[in-house]
């Protein structure tokens, strides 16, 4: 899946699905059974999918006693507990490990001088933890039943807590995880979706085979009414079943009297009905106005990464693939696709038409099933033999000829660079109206935005690198994602990590003037950036809830995974290394499932350096953040040493993490061509390297292909900056955008002070790389807003002539005729955004002229793609052109020109105009609620904006769950958006106390955490570079 914005370079992304509120309800406490029955096999009476359960710790046990949140004095003795060795009781607290994201992290806390209140309270507590915890732990054979402890047995030591069906009954099983016996092996569905009513019925038969002897069937199906169910085992007839449902973790489960044995087949039969889903998962109904004004609805699915269960009873887990064979019944005025070719039409009795696909010749995960009814038109071309299709609503048919190209080229290339065919007979792409993601790779049936897929003839190709990378992406996780799958979300990054290295790579080499160079570049820096906090995960990390799957969708799965790809890639010493290490693993793993570990095994087995790639990038994935590498120098002699660049200083979080780091590095020797790169790996604290004495300056990392950031030190950090203030060209630009991030990186951490960073600049004064530009600008604004939404105005007018002095120049001499280099493109787009927003008055006036022109054209001009943003922008700030706008919005069919427009319509500084907008984009009704988190992140880059926003998500947050999934990407964004800029004490007690009151509604989630901690070290910042922003500005 792609997560997508419109600000490519910033990555800021949009995610797809929902997960009902149901999935939040409170679990029982007392479940946390292994995942895997091959772990527990000696456990005669149980299932082997059965596991004794286990108190996960002992919390659990003080919430067991009738507390659901314990107060800071109770908090205070659970870690008394814990000192005092209670560790015992953790035996299967791995799941909840302190690495955990969801350890609620309250502030630093120690019990060295406890009240003597909470002392006697502690004790109290303690003693009573104690004996309950030893009694429970201790009595021989006891179980944990719903009909209460104890019951003897001496068989198993613990038998889980069912809960309770909707019917009253046992609900036969316990977990998160289905369990392990039963496999699926094909399913037949046949969809009758109503678009009138928007409802759907369904049949869904499933045929699977028994790995273990068990007396239940356990699998996944969420808002299915069930009408009917029966059973056949093996030949024999089918009978009636009661089907058991468990509505919090969205299971449903048939018990049998007898066990079923290994080996055995059997099918189960479910009819049902629902409701089309009316968020942006399951199987979900969409809209939009075609050209004579009229609403057009139709159907969809995105099932990534828990919705399959919506459309289908189903085993909703990657790990469990079938064979699928769908038929859909529709009326005649529709069309339907979906993953394989059609094999045939029937008409119906009753008027409808049924549509039958062929049954898939691959096993395929539920998540990447997809299905569509619509009225839509396609263009198709043959590439390696294989169909590809663009579709869209029948008035975009004429913007689908650049992606039909750029899939074909891509198809072919991937089939070439894979070594292995694309399996399918055709490959379809179809642009949605009404869709959150930017795209879900769906085998075979790829869906996209309309953003992320159309184009039309005026198209720049700033917005064609929008459309190829995404398309690269999709069509590369045909093989990793689709061929090859991740076992569980935990290696989420499997996927994503690779489609979105491979996204890069492929359009560099087939698609070289689409220059996505730049946008990979700083696409890493903001990888680095966020996983510099403490609140951060590792790339590879324990999954459990649904809201911790849809976490799994960040730029740690995506951006930080491709970041370590592209390090171990350009650290192998042979080019086709790597190529030949995932050739191996594709091949492989080809139709299976795999983990981390496989991935690595494969590319040692094919590398001939001695060093175990396993070991060095085991350091990467399974520890979160990167490090810090810092130098010095005497004489010959480099020192290098590394620790956890973690921006929270608090020396206890630090741990001893190290990195199997290969480090490269360049002199004032020879800097530029890759054959002056050098390396050495540094795996153990501080290391030494020779470099003759003659050698001026060094600069690590070349062209930031290395996940870390370099602190040259004093002398370091003067050598480099005097050499590039004598001629900024003796570095790569890919390597002085490298320098500008790693000491901004620096200052924010405290290591460097402000006053370097601006010398530094000052240096590269001249500097004219679209790289090094944007990555000053972006810091830059980003200090300037700080300091906005702190009301430092002074220091703001000082900063906007900073930038104005510094950049003005080079601001002046963009031209606003049609530029034809994307990588100028790039950096005029960014330098004349920001002289506009810093209200530069030049900028201003030809903003407004070219907006002018554009109205008198009735809109038929064109203005360049790249200096939309500004225009819109500018033109926004007027009463009437907001206007104008708007009418524009609701009626221009070029979707990234709409998307411009949105934008310049959510950075209007009228208060009212905000909320309408706010509300508008909520309601769905003028503006599509797809965009919700793109509006907020831009109306919070203004003043009044940002105290809306805040406002506005906290009145509206029940609501903005029900569109978007807890922990979901689009949340993350909104949260992030709306709580980044805060800098004060009273900005974090109310974001802290405003989460901690949402509880199941969102209270744990990550963000929750990166935002807290974000507020704090800009509060930090703030006090220590205030005064002396002042004197060096
Ligand atoms: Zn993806």
């Amino acid at each position: 899946m792609d997560l997508f914005d419109s600000n490519a370079a910033e990555r800021a992304n949009l995610p797809r699905n929902m997960i009902e509120n149901s999935m939040f309800e409170e679990e029982p406490d007392v479940v946390d059974l292994a995942k895997d029955s091959s772990a527990f096999p000696a456990f005669p009476t149980l299932d082997p999918d059965e596991v004794a359960y286990e108190p996960r710790s002992s919390r659990l046990l003080v919430r067991g006693l009738g507390e659901n949140d314990m107060d800071d004095d109770e908090e205070d003795c659970e870690s008394s507990a814990r000192l005092l060795g209670m560790s015992f009781m953790n035996r299967s607290s791995s799941h909840r490990s302190n690495s955990s994201p969801y350890i609620r992290q309250s502030p630093p806390r120690t019990c060295s001088r406890p009240s003597a209140r909470t002392m006697v309270v502690c004790v109290l507590v303690l003693v009573i933890v104690a004996s309950l915890a030893m009694v429970l732990y201790f009595l021989p054979g006891c179980t944990f039943t719903r009909d209460g402890c104890p019951k003897a047995n001496k068989t198993a030591p613990l038998e889980p807590v069912y809960p309770n069906s909707t019917n009253g009954e046992l609900f036969p099983w316990a977990e998160l995880r289905l369990p392990r016996s039963i496999r699926p092996l094909s399913y037949e569905l046949t969809l009758t979706p109503n678009l009138d009513n928007m409802t759907f019925t369904g049949i869904a038969v499933i045929e699977m085979s028994v790995s273990h002897n068990t007396k239940r069937i356990v699998l996944h199906a969420a808002n299915l009414n069930i009408t009917k169910a029966t059973f056949k085992l093996g030949d024999g007839g089918a009978q009636d079943v009661t089907v058991l449902e468990y509505k919090p973790r969205q299971q449903i489960a048939v018990k049998f009297s007898e066990e079923l044995k290994t080996g055995q087949h059997c099918v189960l039969t479910f009819d049902y009905s629902a409701n089309l889903s009316h968020t942006y998962d399951g199987f979900y109904n969409s809209s939009y106005t075609d050209k004579d004004g009229n609403k057009r609805v139709l159907a969809a699915t995105q099932f990534e990464p828990l919705s399959a269960r919506k459309a289908f009873p189903c085993f909703d887990e990657p790990s469990f693939k079938a064979t699928f064979l769908i038929r859909i019944n529709r009326k005649p005025t529709y069309m339907t696709l979906s993953n394989m070719p059609q094999a045939k039409t029937t008409p119906l009795r009753n008027g409808l038409v049924q549509d039958e696909f062929e049954k898939t010749n691959v096993n395929m995960s539920t998540y990447l099933v997809a299905f569509v009814v619509a009225n839509f038109t396609s263009v198709s071309s043959t590439a390696s033999g294989t169909k590809v299709s663009v579709y869209a609503v029948p008035e975009k048919k004429e913007q689908t000829d650049f992606a039909l190209a750029a899939a074909s080229k891509l198809l072919q290339f991937y089939n070439e660079f894979f070594e292995i065919k694309y399996p399918l007979k055709k490959l379809d792409l179809v642009a949605i109206p009404d869709f959150l993601a930017g795209a879900m790779e769906n085998w075979g049936l790829v869906t996209f935005r309309e953003t992320t897929l159309l184009l039309d003839n005026s198209s720049s190709s700033l917005e064609k690198q929008v459309v190829a990378s995404v398309i690269a992406h999709e069509l590369a996780h045909q093989w990793f994602g689709n061929l090859v799958t991740m076992s569980w979300w935990n290696d989420l990054w499997l996927n994503e990590g690779f489609a979105t290295y491979m996204e890069y790579m492929s359009l560099q080499e087939i698609m070289p003037d689409l220059d996505t160079g730049n946008l990979f570049l700083s696409m890493r820096f903001r990888a680095m950036d966020k996983d510099a906090l403490n609140s951060s995960h590792p790339v590879s990390a324990e999954v459990n809830t649904p809201e911790q799957v849809e976490e799994m969708f960040d730029s740690v799965s995506y951006e930080k995974g491709a970041s370590i790809l592209l390090m171990l890639n350009a650290s192998l010493p042979k080019e086709q290394e790597f190529k030949k290490g995932i050739i191996q693993y594709l091949k492989t793993f080809s139709g299976l499932n795999t983990e981390t570990n496989d991935l690595w095994n494969s590319l040692t087995q094919v590398s001939t350096q001695s060093q175990n790639i396993s070991k060095m990038m085991s350091t990467w994935a399974s520890q979160k953040g990167f490090p810090l590498v810092t130098m010095s120098r005497k004489g010959d002699k480099v020192i290098l040493s590394q620790e956890p660049f973690l921006l929270t200083s608090d020396s206890t979080t630090k741990g001893s993490r190290l990195w199997n780091i290969p480090i490269t590095y360049v002199n004032d020797s020879c800097s530029l061509a890759s054959e002056c790169r050098q390396m050495f790996t540094l795996k153990s604290k501080t290391e030494n390297l020779k470099v003759p004495e003659s050698v001026q300056w060094l600069k690590l990392n070349y062209k930031n292909t290395g996940f870390y950031i370099v602190d040259y030190g004093n002398d370091g950090w003067n050598a480099l900056t005097d050499a590039l203030s004598n001629n900024s060209t003796i570095l790569t630009p890919e390597d002085r955008a490298s320098l500008i991030h790693n000491i901004f990186a620096l200052s924010r951490l405290g290591r460097v002070p402000f006053e370097q960073v601006l010398s530094l600049l000052n240096a590269m004064s001249n500097e004219t790389g679209t790289a090094p530009v944007k990555e000053a600008l972006l810091q830059l604004n980003r200090i300037n807003r700080l300091l906005d939404k702190r009301q430092e105005s002074g220091l703001v007018a000082r900063m906007k002539t900073y930038i104005l002095n510094h950049f003005g120049s080079l601001m002046k001499t963009q031209s606003w005729e049609e530029e034809q280099s994307l990588s100028k493109q790039e950096l005029r787009s960014s330098l004349v955004f920001t002289a506009c927003i810093l209200n530069e008055e030049s900028c201003i006036d030809k903003a407004k002229s070219l907006f002018k022109q554009y109205k008198d054209s009735n809109f038929t001009m064109k203005i360049p793609g790249d200096l939309q943003q500004a225009v819109f922008t500018v033109a926004a700030q007027s009463e009437d052109d907001w206007k104008t706008l708007l009418t524009l919005y609701t009626t221009t069919s070029n979707d990234a020109e709409k998307r411009k427009i949105l934008k310049g319509l959510a950075s209007t500084q009228d208060p009212r105009r905000i909320v309408w907008i706010l509300k508008a984009s909520l309601n769905g009704a003028i503006i599509q609620t797809q965009e919700l988190p793109l509006i907020i992140n831009t109306v919070c880059n203004g003043f009044i904006g940002h105290l809306f926003a805040w406002d506005f998500i906290q009145i509206n947050w029940d609501r903005l769950i029900e569109k978007f999934p807890v922990g979901s990407f689009a949340i993350q964004t909104i949260i992030k958006s709306t709580t980044s800029q805060f800098s004060t004490q009273a900005h974090f007690d109310q974001v802290q106390a405003f989460f901690s009151n949402l509880k199941q509604r969102g209270s744990q989630m990550r963000s929750v955490q990166e935002a807290l901690e974000t507020i704090r070290l800009n509060k930090r910042w703030m006090e220590s570079n205030l005064q002396a922003l002042g004197k060096w500005l």
